[in-house]
């Protein structure tokens, strides 16, 4: 939705290395096994392949970053590079409450035919576990699994966490926005309203 808005190109590290993965390149094997296990990937390889991606023509007036940064690394990084090329950021924190973090993503399934997402909680099929659109049965995701994503919220409280830490410390622009409960739309409002207060010159919501 805010890429959408903005007219500005949606950068997810987690989609561009479930690409890599599903091309098979060198990158794509070497990452599978980690983020099968709830690991993160090496600050230096997700470094290296969003300061790519952030170069390609399309992300010149902008972007969205997804998934980046998740370490105080690859978030010292980040400002370096944006500050090298006078961009500015907006750190934008979604609050969600532990317990409901984890409903959500144990309930999420994956058509395997053709990709769409859904939520026994939040978005359900119409049939119990079967695709809308093609009648496929619905998969959990490799990485949907209890036990990784156990793994991944110690690796957030860990690693990710001190990221806002740094941010705040740094004298960046963050805001924080209760995502708890809120339907998708209603989130995207509150972000759209805080960009408003933080940016009104740019802000074309
Ligand atoms: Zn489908």
């Amino acid at each position: 939705m805010l890429n959408q808005c903005l007219g500005i190109p949606h950068v997810s590290t987690g989609d561009m290395l479930r690409d890599r993965i599903r091309q098979g390149t060198e990158v794509g094997t070497a990452v599978a096994a980690k983020m099968q296990s709830g690991a993160l990937v090496s600050d230096e390889v997700v470094n290296r392949m969003v300061e790519q991606r952030l170069s390609e023509p399309d992300a010149a007036d902008g972007f969205v970053l997804d998934g980046y940064p998740r370490t105080q690394a690859q978030a010292e990084h980040l400002a370096g590079w944006l500050d090298g090329r006078g961009i500015r950021e907006l750190v934008i924190y979604l609050a969600v409450d532990y317990n409901i973090v984890i409903a959500r993503l144990t309930g999420r399934r994956q058509c395997p035919r053709c990709g769409t997402l859904y939520n026994l909680a939040t978005q359900p099929p119409r049939v119990d576990e079967v695709c809308d659109l093609d009648g496929e049965k619905l998969v959990i995701r490799d990485d949907d699994n209890a036990e990784v994503i156990r793994e991944r919220l110690d690796a957030y409280e860990r690693q990710t966490r001190p990221v806002l830490a740094y941010f705040a410390s740094a004298g960046r622009r963050v805001i924080e926005v209760d995502a708890s409960n809120d339907p998708p739309e209603a989130v995207y409002q509150k972000i759209c309203q805080s960009m408003e207060c933080n940016d009104r010159s740019k802000n074309r919501c």
